[in-house]
């Protein structure tokens, strides 16, 4: 039930890099509102000032916004409205918020969201990848053994999975990817987002890292990585096929237990995980005789 006579809560989009890329609703509300509550006031300034936006400013950040959402929510149910809006894109995907939309909503004040850019769905929609169903996971783990834990557990997942990242993880992640997703699993990396240096390019989690690597441009600004989801009609195998098994065999000739299972997971696309096993068993019989 909505509380009457309260103000509005509003859910501001703002531009993930191009400033055009706000819209008339938005620079309505962002004018009208009481106050914007922004993630930085600092940030948005500019964006407010190309617009000649004077609404003044009060910061909702994720060090604040326990203590600040309560009493943002007494100010609307005052009668106020406030527009919250983030550093960029839209409000609560990977920004502050939540503490703030939840209370609002227990308490029955409206909130409206005035939809825009938002980098998740600006990467899916252009990225060549299977859109009818994705999972959004937004930023992966930082440490590496709790990130490859973590794609570990996404690997078998239909859907199309979307990242965040920094630019100097970017690389890193790609590295853990190729260690344990299938080498031909398709991957897109959406670099810039509406920017001068936009860039949206199509690999694989066998070869995007490398491609990250080649250009030292690839490992600067703000990225999406995209994932496709496992294929269906192909059942999670617990073995590995006859050819693989082949080719596992002669690399276990030459190289090391880990680099045989390493190379024989981006040649074939074996899951590295079940390489490794089967080429810990090989050279157990091997050893044995
Ligand atoms: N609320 C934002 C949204 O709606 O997309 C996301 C904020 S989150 C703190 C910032 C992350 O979003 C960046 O690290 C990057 O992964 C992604 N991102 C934001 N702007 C981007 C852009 N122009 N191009 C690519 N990725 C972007």
């Amino acid at each position: 039930m909505e509380t009457p006579d309260c103000g509005i809560l509003y859910l501001v989009a703002t531009p993930i890099g191009n400033l055009a890329d706000l819209s008339f609703r938005a620079l309505d509300v962002l004018r009208q509102a009481d106050c914007i509550a922004a993630e930085d006031t600092r940030h948005s300034r500019p964006l407010l000032e190309h617009y000649g936006i004077a609404t003044p400013l009060l910061p909702l950040h994720e060090h604040n916004e326990d203590r600040t959402a309560p009493r943002l929510v007494e100010r609307l149910l005052r009668g106020e409205t406030i527009a919250l809006i983030s550093d960029a894109g839209t409000p609560l995907i990977s920004d502050p918020g939540f503490p703030l939309v939840r209370l609002a909503r227990q308490q029955g004040i409206r909130v409206i969201p005035i939809p825009g850019a938002c980098a998740l769905v600006a990467a899916i929609s252009a990225s060549g990848l299977p859109t009818d169903r994705f999972s959004f996971e937004g930023f992966p783990p930082r440490t590496s053994s709790a990130r490859k834990s973590m794609l570990q557990s996404l690997a078998d997942d239909p859907r199309t999975l979307i990242f965040y990242e920094s630019s100097h993880r970017t690389l890193d992640f790609l590295k853990d990817l190729a260690e344990v997703f299938p080498a031909q699993r398709p991957v897109a990396i959406a670099r810039e987002l509406t920017k001068l240096y936009e860039t949206i390019v199509n690999s694989t989690a066998g070869e995007a890292a490398a491609l990250v690597a080649a250009g030292p441009h690839m490992q600067k600004g703000e990225f999406v990585i995209l994932i496709a989801g496992a294929d269906p009609a192909q059942a999670p195998r617990d073995s590995l096929t006859d050819e693989q098994q082949r080719v596992l065999g002669f690399l276990l000739e030459e190289c090391s237990v880990k680099t045989a299972a390493s190379l024989c997971a981006r040649i074939t696309g074996a899951r590295r995980e079940l390489a490794y096993q089967a080429a810990l068993q090989l050279k157990r019989e091997n050893d044995a005789g």
